[in-house]
């Protein structure tokens, strides 16, 4: 897992106040009869709804839930975190919200995908062993409409006008309120590999910086933008990011570690990326973070917290049209903290 060394509040997008409730009683489960249903755009991830539980017996439940739906459309979310099952425990009296939110894999066309919520509820004896599970069926429908359908999308908006929002389960480090990001006139980002420690031949590390570094200034000139967001420095003197690849700067369980403030990335020697794609991915991640931006909940994105393994060739390595829009997005904000001064 990567993880951005900055004080990053992951809140619950959505209010809590809508949903739907199924409530556990004694002898019966109250709730079912109603569908669970989202609705969206095929390619976007549905807003998150609230699926309330609420336990109306005298004992601690431990609910277990996991979705039956046509292609794997719903998916579970805690606001940082995106999987495709969830438990947890209900004291006697205790509501407990589970937050889902439909999204389409690979899809650009109009779906309808039903299914159900299989709920396992095992209650908690008082000497702590478990009781009779009761496992029950919410139905659920997830409606995705075709991307063509959304007025006013357009592929290719002008430069400077207000084009896209903020992608859907994406995150930027935010202060007081505000979405923090570069000044443009720090830009381009003088980085330094400082790779001599680590013993390796450079050519390698050049060859990963040089191909990080590119795709992220390709996407800034295809975004708009007039500079470049990083440039290669061959001296640390004056550097904006140092990137440390011994391995000693690494948060751990983590295979890149980014400091904004402090403008230091931490990386692994090469050799233990299992390939210099896998490397160049991570590098990716943090230095979008270096940028202001934070994680994003879906796995496809380079900005999802944990590891894309597939190693892919260095020429071939790029980020999502989510990852472009949720930097386009950031870098035009006028209203924003100020990622150092
Ligand atoms: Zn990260």
């Amino acid at each position: 897992m990567k993880q951005i060394l900055f004080s990053v509040t992951f809140g619950l997008s959505g209010a809590m106040s809508f949903g739907q409730t199924v409530e556990f009683f004694p002898a019966e489960v109250r709730g079912l009869e109603k569908t669970f249903s989202l609705s969206g755009t095929a390619g976007q991830s549905t807003q998150a709804k609230n699926l309330w539980l609420h336990n109306r017996t005298a004992q601690t439940l431990r609910v277990y839930a996991r979705p039956h739906v046509e292609y794997g459309a719903l998916y579970f979310t805690n606001g940082s975190k995106t999987s495709h099952d969830f438990s947890l425990q209900l004291a006697p009296g205790v509501k407990g919200a589970l937050q889902l939110f439909g999204y389409l894999m690979d899809s650009a066309t109009a779906r309808n995908c039903a299914g159900y919520l299989a709920l396992a509820a095992t209650p908690v004896n008082a000497d702590g062993s478990d009781g009779t599970t009761r496992t029950v069926k919410l139905p659920v429908a997830v409606n995705f409409k075709g991307p063509q359908a959304l007025p006013g999308r357009k592929p290719a908006p002008p430069v400077g006008a207000a084009r896209w929002n903020k992608p859907d389960r994406y995150e930027a480090v935010m202060q007081e309120g505000l979405p923090m990001r570069r000044h443009l006139r720090h830009l381009p980002l003088k980085v330094y590999s400082d790779h001599v420690h680590t013993g390796d031949t450079a050519t390698q590390y050049a060859l990963v910086m040089r191909r990080a570094v590119e795709v992220w200034n390709a996407v800034g000139r295809e975004n708009g933008l007039d500079r470049d967001f990083f440039k290669i420095v061959e001296q640390s003197g004056g550097a904006d990011i140092r990137v440390d690849w011994t391995g000693k700067r690494l948060l751990p369980n983590s295979q890149g570690t980014a400091y904004p403030s402090d403008g230091l990335i931490g990386m692994m020697p090469l050799g233990r990326y299992g390939g210099s794609g896998n490397a160049a991915e991570t590098l990716l991640q943090e230095l979008c973070h270096m940028l202001g931006v934070s994680h994003s909940e879906m796995r496809a994105d380079i900005m999802f917290p944990g590891a894309h393994t597939h190693n892919p060739d260095l020429a071939k390595l790029t980020v999502t049209a989510r990852d472009k829009q949720m930097l386009d997005w950031l870098y035009q904000q006028t209203r924003y903290a100020p990622l150092k001064e």
